[in-house]
């Protein structure tokens, strides 16, 4: 499961695939994927 973060309102969303568009504020083209292993546990990729 990845992260996607909208670079204009900053609101984040799960999913397997990148969204076309932003859930909060339905911008199109502005969901980037977020690497978020530091965020998400120990930091060792293990994702625990
Ligand atoms: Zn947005």
């Amino acid at each position: 499961m990845a992260v996607f973060k909208c670079e204009k309102c900053g609101a984040t969303k799960e999913g397997r695939c990148k969204p076309k568009k932003c859930p909060e504020c339905a911008e199109t083209g502005t969901m980037q994927k977020k690497e978020d292993k530091q965020s998400s546990g120990c930091g060792c990729a293990c994702k625990k």
